[in-house]
């Protein structure tokens, strides 16, 4: 039987695209932090690539305590077994209470892989984390059937507490160039006959486009109120004049009038831009439940009563045919002014 009680410390696997680090990991850098801190305990960035220099500076200025950092030439982009090694075998030597992963497509193909080597619990596609106060464990909380509840898991038995978590759910913090901590570089290769896929070329996924949600600082997003597919050339104009990423209300996908790549809400992408701008969306709880950690959130619905306006702090009551091109065309002028 596994002694829990020699498992400590809080992990977070950074995950890095074309050598820069996705904002998931720094959120959840500031999350973890303050899950260790309840039980006494660092926080780890884990770091694994190639040329991780500014990786690493980036990781220490958001907060990491500490620093694991494996260098390859194999590792220069994710394959799942390279980066299952790598993780399999720091885990096997630090003996970490938790690890913490970014609910991404890598993510989600490395945390089940991990936890499967490693005999252990995985929660997946969190979206809350809290401590158990009577085990201390993680409280990891996630939609369930269907999304119509959320349920909350405890991994009792065994360690490390795995999980993977969905972007923009947390925020980063401000980074502080000035903090400096300790980097562990540890040598662990993997045999190129080891890893079993071999990754060719990167293709854009199509239906996405421009700005990515997740790593968006403004999202202008469109709903039924946009009334058919076309019309949401002006919610693109908008996004495009404020460098802003497109998103949209479920209805919107279903009408199958964008892609569900672009879908806010329980379903799917939980964001927290600085700006989120919602037009022609009522504002359904499973629409507020992916965008309502926003900073300012500005909507645009010809009726007073919808939803929405209760958590706006902008209330555009109108036409969104008239307000978002006017908008648009102000914001414009202002830029060329
Ligand atoms: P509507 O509710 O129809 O609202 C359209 C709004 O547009 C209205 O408020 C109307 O006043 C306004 N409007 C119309 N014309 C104009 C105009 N010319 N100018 C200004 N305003 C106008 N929804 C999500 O968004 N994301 C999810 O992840 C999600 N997950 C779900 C999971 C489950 C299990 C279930 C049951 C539902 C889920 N939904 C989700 C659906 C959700 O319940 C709503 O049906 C959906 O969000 C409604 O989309 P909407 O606001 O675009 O449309």
């Amino acid at each position: 039987m596994m002694n829990i009680e020699e498992y400590k410390n809080v992990w977070v696997f950074i995950e890095t695209e074309h050598g820069k680090v996705k904002n998931v990991g720094l959120e959840l850098l500031n999350q973890g932090k303050i899950l260790a801190k309840a039980n006494n305990e660092k926080i780890i960035g884990i770091v694994i690539g190639r040329d991780m220099n500014d990786v690493v500076k980036s990781v220490i200025s958001y907060g990491a305590d500490e620093v694991i950092l494996v260098e390859g030439e194999e590792y220069k982009d994710y394959s799942t077994d390279g980066y299952t090694n790598v993780m399999n075998k720091l885990v096997k030597k630090y003996k970490p209470s938790v690890i913490l992963i970014g609910a991404t497509i890598n993510g989600r193909d490395l945390g089940p892989r991990l936890a499967c080597r490693l005999q252990t619990g995985l929660t997946a596609d969190c979206t809350g984390l809290d401590i158990d106060e009577a085990s201390r464990a993680i409280a990891w909380t996630r939609p369930a059937f269907g999304g119509n509840l959320m349920a909350t898991i405890l991994c009792s038995d065994t360690r490390p507490q795995i999980g993977t978590v969905r972007p923009g759910v947390f925020k980063k913090t401000q980074p502080d160039e000035s903090k400096s901590a300790n980097v562990i570089k540890e040598e662990i290769h993997t045999p190129a006959d080891e890893i079993r896929t071999k990754l060719i070329d990167f293709i854009k996924i199509a239906g996405e486009e421009g700005v990515k949600l997740e790593e968006a600082e403004i999202i202008v997003s469109g709903g039924r109120g946009l009334g058919k597919a076309e019309n949401f050339s002006i919610v693109k104009e908008l996004a495009d004049v404020l460098g802003a990423a497109v998103g949209s209300s479920r209805a919107a996908v279903d009408a199958g009038w964008i892609s569900p790549l672009q879908q806010v809400g329980q379903t799917g992408k939980t964001v927290g831009p600085k700006i989120y701008i919602a037009g022609g969306i009522s504002g359904a709880v499973q629409h507020l439940a992916g965008m309502s950690s926003s900073d300012i959130i500005i909507a645009i619905n010809k009726d007073p009563d919808a939803p929405i306006f209760n958590i706006a702090d902008y209330a555009i009551v109108g036409d969104l045919f008239e307000v978002i091109p006017a908008l648009t065309q102000q914001i414009r002028e202002y830029q060329n002014s």
